[in-house]
């Protein structure tokens, strides 16, 4: 079948959920996608932060491959090899000590909620339960995640919303410790705000933030779920803040583009989550773990995060160029390979355009072109995209 054929069988049974482009890829390799119709595209979205080795890494697809022939899935009634292996590596690159794995980063979210209320309550009582998170924020899409989302577009409709969670403006430490009180029990943030559209705060703001936390013995959380897995250029993008967190959460890039989630924590919150506590049937199934055991493999052993922060200078100069050039543009900024560029103009025609001309670009918040490249990607591919860009840029 062709992409237009696709594109209407899908239209009629698929949910409506999402505002889909034209575009129906079916093969990947590196940064490049092609559709059903054999056209090629230059992907600048990398399935959102996901394919950080970009499609099909050769690693992660033996790793695939052969645990796929081995065994796809058993039960957490059980020990998993390839499970313990992913949770190793990460807990030796992180401050945590140990991880509870499950399929998506708003799953990781929830683990992190519970995981919160119940260490706090357990150690300073019933009324501790209440989580502080910012303004414009992203967290998913499963209730509690919507509650604690910062934006009212992906709120409504779904009332009532879980009960506890505060909202405050993000790099504000000021109106953060305004909004402490004996119901706080942790605060949740995104080091950079992704899906916000690409918000980095002032150096100073985490520091801040931990010893607010520590001054009212809060926890703090750390949503990596897009940021995480090398895509600033370090494993984890709080580690550019000279700030440790107690809980992080981790997902898109953390599985090669197989879907996982994690939750991590430090001994004494994980020693919270015993038995029955908390769980998931697919969560760290020997596939998909196998496939991040050979993901984050790659990204520590082939030099990627040096290449991320190579290629992440050379993207944002190549932009601040753009930006000298054409008056629309207001802001270039990102850590990385983590780029965002703010317009005066609605950036929805951009996108559109790129499509047509074989590239993919991305959206944030109407306004912010948001650059999430493959971190494998080289210099000729970001010439490419900002060729073509530059002349989308030129029509306006
Ligand atoms: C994508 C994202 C999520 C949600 O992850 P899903 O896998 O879609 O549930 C949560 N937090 C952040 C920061 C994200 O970017």
């Amino acid at each position: 079948m062709n992409s237009a054929q696709w594109i209407a069988k899908g239209d009629k049974y698929i949910m409506r959920t999402y505002g889909r482009y034209p575009l129906v890829p079916v093969k990947g390799e590196g940064c490049y996608l092609w559709d059903a119709d054999g056209k090629r595209y230059l992907d600048f979205l990398a399935g959102v932060a996901v394919n950080n080795l970009g499609h099909c890494h050769p690693r992660v697809v033996a790793a695939l491959q052969k645990q796929a022939a081995e065994l796809i899935h058993c039960s957490n009634y059980y020990h998993i090899p390839t499970q313990i292996e992913l949770a190793e590596i990460l807990c030796s690159h992180s401050f945590a000590d140990r991880a509870f794995f499950c399929n998506s980063g708003a799953e990781a979210n929830e683990a992190a909620i519970k995981l919160a209320r119940k260490y706090s309550r357990e150690k300073y009582g019933q009324d501790r339960y209440e989580i502080i998170t910012a303004l414009a924020s992203f967290h998913g899409r499963t209730m509690a995640t919507v509650s604690a989302t910062g934006q009212e577009k992906v709120q409504k409709f779904f009332d009532p919303l879980l009960h506890g969670f505060v909202h405050v403006p993000f790099n504000d430490a000021g109106a953060l410790a305004k909004a402490v009180t004996p119901n706080t029990c942790a605060v949740m943030l995104e080091p950079i705000q992704g899906e916000g559209g690409v918000v980095v705060p002032d150096a100073e703001y985490f520091r801040q933030v931990r010893r607010l936390c520590d001054e009212n013995n809060l926890l703090l959380i750390f949503d990596e779920v897009q940021v995480g897995i090398g895509r600033t250029g370090k494993l984890f993008a709080h580690e550019h803040f000279g700030v440790t967190p107690d809980i992080m959460t981790l997902a898109k890039a953390l599985a090669g583009g197989a879907p996982i989630g994690t939750m991590l924590a430090r001994e004494e919150l994980a020693a919270s989550f015993g038995p029955g506590t908390h769980g998931s049937t697919f969560g760290g199934n020997p596939l998909v773990t196998a496939a991040g055991v050979a993901a984050l493999r790659t990204i520590l052993e082939e030099g990627i995060l040096n290449h991320t922060e190579e290629m992440g200078e050379y993207l944002m100069g190549e932009l601040e160029g753009l930006k000298k050039r054409f008056s629309f543009i207001t802001d270039v900024r990102g850590i990385g390979l983590m780029i965002g560029m703010e317009l005066s103009v609605p950036a929805g025609d951009i996108v559109k355009k790129g499509l047509e001309r074989g590239v993919l670009l991305n959206v944030a918040q109407d306004r912010v072109l948001r650059f999430v490249p493959p971190l494998i990607v080289g210099k000729k591919e970001v010439d490419e995209m900002i060729e073509i860009l530059t002349g989308i840029l030129a029509e306006i």
